[in-house]
């Protein structure tokens, strides 16, 4: 039986650990980085999250994630059992590994796919203006919770993306901004200057 408050308490435990493992083990120091990947898992996920931000088309091999996956998810059902004990640490692995998931797809759609309502609307905005407004702030993916926890929440206006890491949906046939992302985003780079000039 699943037990519903184990399962939240699952969910709750990962939503801060995609905080916090983005902002500081995504975003640590390069010296960090290094004994990291020593310590760490395999995955490496600050130099795979510092690729993914270099290239947005870049996302971390499906096998190294499911690598990553297994070692997170032993240490979530570890903590579930100190913390609820064996039988409900089923409930809050679920509720951890359900939550993984999605912001895994997510992080992805993100990217790659157009949003279709407000919350996937905020949620590119909130991640694009991550990625090219200033990476220290916005860290959550799926919420904003932590980061209004922790005082690195902020509201970027218009996002000016880099041309070159324009998602395929935000642009139209020509190259521009689709009209119905105006208000949200721009484009930056040299034939936005071009542009500009010609305007
Ligand atoms: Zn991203
Ligand atoms: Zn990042």
């Amino acid at each position: 039986m699943i037990s519903p408050l184990s399962f939240a308490a699952g969910a709750a435990t990962w939503s801060l650990a995609e905080y916090s493992l983005h902002r500081f083990a995504g975003h640590a120091p390069r010296q960090r980085q290094s004994e990291e990947k020593a310590r760490w898992f395999d995955g490496d996920f600050g130099s795979e999250h510092q690729a993914h931000h270099a290239d947005t088309r870049y996302f971390t091999p499906t096998a190294r994630k499911v690598k990553t996956a297994a070692v997170v998810l032993a240490a979530a059902g570890t903590l579930g059992s100190l913390a609820f004990g064996p039988r409900r640490a089923l409930s809050f692995a679920a509720g951890f590994a359900l939550t993984y998931a999605t912001y895994e797809i997510l992080h992805r759609r993100t990217h790659t796919h157009a949003p279709r309502g407000a919350y996937s609307r905020w949620a590119r905005r909130n991640h694009l203006s991550h990625h090219f407004s200033n990476p220290s702030t916005n860290h959550g993916v799926t919420s904003p919770l932590w980061d209004h926890v922790f005082g690195t929440h902020v509201e970027h206006g218009r996002i000016r993306v880099p041309r070159r890491h324009a998602p395929p949906w935000l642009l139209d046939e020509q190259g521009r901004v689709k009209p119905e992302y105006g208000d949200d985003y721009e484009l930056a780079g040299p034939a936005a200057v071009v542009a500009a000039q010609a305007a």
